[in-house]
């Protein structure tokens, strides 16, 4: 069954983009994804193709009107479509990998690109949106998020990546970060390669590469070793259904 990704966006212009190339542009040739680009402007209905409004109670800037998204979110999903609709929000859940695991083992998301200051937070709300964030920092629209969350989550499709690629040992697979890697020549501008590597024992390979893993995670992302992160996210409902549409 092919993971299906819809993105709601004012410039579908931007997709593919990177996700045409490499892994992801790979995966979508063989029918492992598809990706529909949709313009939001298509759901306007006043003569301008109007879908911003003044925010009330003042302020800068303009806010996406919930009529216009809410047209745009029924015309992309059709009856008995289970999958998440996901906003991309500064003010989102931040996104890591249970997530996108999540996402990746369902039949697909539906993606809402934010532009200006924003969405009218009803329409968020009445659709039950999902609110993610790529970062603490804020870009000028949803679509480079979008590209973010659809690439990680491809790569995690069954056949997208090769034997060549794994998933198992990487950064956040088990709360760590991964250990660092070395290829040949076995020295280079005098720097060696760790011994251990070059030894052939995999079990003590294997210790070496966890050891590194939990010091480069102590240092840098303690964050990742606490209990919250350890026992992961607080329980809420799946994001989809096990039964998708065919
Ligand atoms: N006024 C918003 C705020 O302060 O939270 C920022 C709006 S931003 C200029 C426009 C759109 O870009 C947002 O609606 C959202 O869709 C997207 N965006 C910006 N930063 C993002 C982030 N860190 N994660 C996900 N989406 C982001």
């Amino acid at each position: 069954m092919t993971w299906r990704a819809t993105v709601l966006t004012l410039f579908p212009g931007m997709f593919p983009g990177p996700l045409g190339t490499s892994l992801a542009g790979r995966g979508m040739e063989r029918g492992l994804w598809s990706l529909e680009a949709r313009d939001i402007r298509a759901s306007a209905t006043d003569r301008h193709r109007t879908v911003d409004d003044t925010p009330f109670g003042g302020g800068a800037g303009m806010v996406l009107r919930p009529d216009v998204v809410d047209a745009a979110c029924a015309a992309a999903m059709s009856e008995g479509d289970t999958r998440p609709l996901v906003f991309l929000t500064p003010r989102g859940t931040p996104l890591r990998q249970p997530l996108v695991r999540e996402l990746a083992s369902g039949p697909g998301a539906v993606l809402l690109c934010g532009r200006y200051e924003g969405v009218d937070q009803r329409v968020v709300e009445a659709r039950g949106m999902i609110e993610v964030s790529v970062g603490d920092y804020v870009l000028s629209g949803g679509e480079l998020g979008a590209m973010v969350l659809l690439d990680a989550c491809v790569r995690l499709i069954p056949g997208v990546m090769g034997a060549a690629e794994s998933a198992e040992e990487e950064s956040f697979s088990d709360n760590l970060l991964e250990y660092p890697h070395y290829t040949r020549p076995a020295e280079w501008r005098g720097l060696r390669v760790p011994e251990v590597l070059l030894s052939g024992h995999h079990a003590e390979v294997a210790r070496w590469r966890r050891a590194q893993s939990e010091a480069v995670t102590r240092e840098r992302r303690p964050d990742l070793l606490s209990t919250e992160q350890r026992q992961g996210p607080a329980p809420r409902a799946p994001l989809h259904s096990a039964a998708s549409p065919a």
